[in-house]
């Protein structure tokens, strides 16, 4: 039997990068996840191919996450499809960085509103779900910048620390009704969002990581599986850092 047999997982920002893996690793692991996706439809087929190819389910469902009334729709479709939710992963995010000088008060919205908002949406619209069965684990995605800052993100690592206490706080209210709420702080992974930085970047961000390479996303899909399975069934509330020891 495998780790999540007879289970339904939501990964928003499932289709690529981190997300991507999460949704590969825990349909391996036998959930049937639905994969969430804001503008490319393409990616999340991909997804959803790839994990039927290998006798998993899928299904990809389009949806803004920061809007109230689309997480409400995503939420109510895939209660039609599946009827139940026993894993959400709030993965979607989005970074605007620049210096706090030239930095727009919209690049402060957009990425709090994707960021944090979303999370919070849809925490709220799995709790529901989740109390009902008294059953449920709920992993959000924040980043070793929401611990440590970092110079040019200061909407980003605002987003991520905020992740961090509601991570917190949601927990202690879930608790008693058998829900476990999680974070994860990735530290320096490569996917789009990290692509564009420059060799300079990369090169200093090489040189802290003790264990002397930046992350793949399997390496934080292997972790949300631990938080999000019964091997962790006696762990909330807790922030899990995989990110090569870089943030110690
Ligand atoms: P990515 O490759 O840029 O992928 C972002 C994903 O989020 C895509 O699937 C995208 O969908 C989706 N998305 C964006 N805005 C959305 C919205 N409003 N509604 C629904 N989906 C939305 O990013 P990544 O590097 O995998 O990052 C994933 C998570 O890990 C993020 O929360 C990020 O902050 C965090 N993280 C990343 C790193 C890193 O080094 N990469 C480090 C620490 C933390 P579309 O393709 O359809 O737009």
């Amino acid at each position: 039997m495998t780790l999540f047999e007879g289970n339904v997982a939501l990964v928003t920002g499932g289709s690529r990068g981190i997300g991507r893996a999460i949704s590969l690793e825990l349909a391996a692991q036998g959930a049937t996840v639905i994969v969430n996706y804001l503008n490319n439809a393409q990616a999340a087929e991909d997804t959803v191919a790839a994990i039927t190819a290998s006798g998993g389910e899928a299904t990809a469902l389009q949806a803004d996450v920061s809007d109230a009334n689309q997480v409400n729709s995503l939420f109510k479709e895939a209660k039609t499809i599946y009827g139940a939710l026993d894993i959400l992963v709030n993965n979607a995010g989005i970074t605007r960085d620049n210096i706090i000088m030239m930095m727009k008060p919209g690049d402060f919205d957009i990425v709090h509103t994707t960021n944090l908002r979303s999370c919070w949406l849809c925490c709220k619209e799995a709790a529901r779900m989740m109390m009902r069965k008294r059953a449920g684990s709920i992993i959000n995605i924040t980043s070793v910048v929401g611990i440590a800052g970092n110079g040019g993100q200061t909407n980003y690592a605002a987003s991520k620390a905020g992740i961090i206490g509601l991570t917190k706080s949601l927990a202690k209210e879930l608790a008693p009704r058998g829900v476990r709420v999680n974070a994860i702080a990735p530290g320096f992974v490569e996917t789009d969002m990290t692509a564009d930085l420059s060799d300079d970047l990369k090169g200093a961000a090489l040189e802290a990581i003790p264990l002397g390479r930046m992350g793949a996303p399997e390496d934080i899909a292997k972790a949300v599986a631990f938080l999000a399975s019964s091997h962790a069934s006696y762990i909330t509330g807790q922030t899990l850092v995989v990110d090569g020891g870089m943030v110690m």
